[in-house]
């Protein structure tokens, strides 16, 4: 039987995200999300996705990774899609930060894991409990390839005009300091879907992709290659986020500890869990605020604002890194869903090609479409994002390509 399908985990700290995808047919066969692992209201929601089976949700404590991974492998068996199946070719795990080293998937052996690890005080929230989704996963299924894809290896291309700050060189080195970017699987999978609506090769078109979710990120993708993107040596920099402040002078925090007598770590978490949109009007959803916004909600306009003012600043940065631009697409949450958003951040940008049609921008649809009048020079796009399919993709195109080298 033809090992065709690949277990996509994506392991947070408290949550296990997984879809099992068979990559010949391009089936999705199951999918679900074990949240609030460690506590007593754990919660596995299972849905498979192919079979008529019905959606599972099932409350009561899962007390770590390993149980949580074991009680879904217990649920894709009850669908006859069991983790020991000869079919699964592949597990492909999410991996936040790759740092420089990390440029491609790869498969994880003993020196990946210790590189993984080795940039925990870089991603210290993310990375240990992608460590435990390897470990877990290998201890369940040791024979089975086991690969990582990295958040920032779609940026590793970025020439070192935009990836280095502008500090001491040596501190800087000793301490690994530089711009690595995330979101990096989305903004590939995107920009190249864009090329795709466009009719042309990714080697064809340049393109801006904003990636507006909870978190969000744009980047510059010059034929295919990623030239420069918004967020930095962790997820807090560029545009304004759910619950991040995006850019920020670099003072405001010795201003803070020095003035504020705050810590390091209460800012750290006054800028990643509490302001951004949340900080601005206590509110992430954008449709909460647009909500409010049309209830005459002053805090919540000027929130809506200040998201929009940083994404124009970054469209227009972007614009001008990469000369000639050919389409600029939205994705995730905010991107595929909030007509205004969109709106709001090409308004006025006329003289650069960018205009967005009002009745196409206010279609619903899960589908990749253009939202720009015929006559603009730049594509407008929204391009529903698939970070699962494309770690599937990159997983199985590695194990695949090395099977047939041995064949
Ligand atoms: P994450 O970064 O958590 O993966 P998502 O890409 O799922 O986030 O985006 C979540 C955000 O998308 C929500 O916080 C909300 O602001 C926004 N969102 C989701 N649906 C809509 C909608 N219909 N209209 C406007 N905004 C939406």
């Amino acid at each position: 039987m033809a090992a065709t399908r690949v277990l996509v985990l994506n392991s947070g700290s408290s949550s296990l995200k997984y879809q099992l995808i068979d990559m010949e047919s391009g089936d999705r066969l199951a999918a679900g999300l074990v949240e609030r692992i460690g506590e007593e209201t754990s919660r596995l929601k299972h849905t498979p996705l192919t079979g008529g089976g019905e959606a599972r949700d099932t409350e009561g404590p899962i007390a770590d990774h390993s149980t949580a991974l074991k009680a879904v492998a217990a649920e894709l068996s009850r669908d006859g899609l069991g983790l020991d199946s000869p079919e699964l070719a592949a597990i492909g795990h999410r991996v936040v930060h790759g740092g420089k080293h990390f440029t491609q998937p790869t498969v994880i052996d003993d020196a990946v894991l210790k590189e993984v690890e080795r940039l925990i005080p870089v991603a210290p929230l993310h990375n240990p409990a992608n460590l435990i989704g390897i470990r877990t996963a290998t201890a369940l299924r040791p024979d089975l390839p086991q690969v990582a894809v990295f958040d920032t290896a779609f940026h590793t291309t970025m020439p070192e005009s935009a990836s280095r700050y502008a500090i001491d060189v040596k501190t800087a080195d000793e301490h690994r300091i530089r711009r690595y970017g995330f979101h990096g699987t989305s903004h590939a999978y995107v920009s190249r879907r864009t090329a795709e609506l466009l009719g042309k090769e990714p080697e064809e078109v340049n393109v801006i992709v904003l990636h507006l979710g909870n978190g969000a990120s744009a980047s510059a993708v010059r034929g295919g290659v990623c030239v420069d993107t918004s967020m930095g040596l962790t997820p807090l920099e560029g545009l304004v986020m759910g619950t991040r402040s995006g850019d920020v002078d670099p003072a405001v925090i010795f201003h803070l500890m020095r003035v504020g007598n705050m810590s390091a770590d209460e800012i750290d978490v006054l800028l990643n869990k509490k302001s951004g949109l949340v900080g601005l009007c206590g509110e992430n959803d954008m449709r909460e605020i647009r909500r409010r916004i049309d209830e005459g909600d002053e805090e919540a306009r000027l929130a809506f604002d200040i998201y929009v003012h940083r994404l124009k600043k970054y469209i227009g940065a972007y614009y001008a890194v990469l000369g000639r631009v050919d389409a600029l697409a939205f994705t995730a949450g905010v991107g595929e869903n909030a007509a205004p958003v969109r709106e709001a951040a090409v308004a006025g940008l006329e003289e650069l090609g960018l205009a967005v049609d009002a009745e196409l921008n206010s279609v619903r649809s899960d589908e990749p479409r253009i939202i720009s009048p015929e006559y603009a020079r730049v594509a407008v796009a929204v391009v529903p994002t698939d970070e699962e399919l494309e770690i599937a993709r990159q997983t199985y195109a590695l194990v695949h390509d090395s099977a047939d080298r041995n064949d």
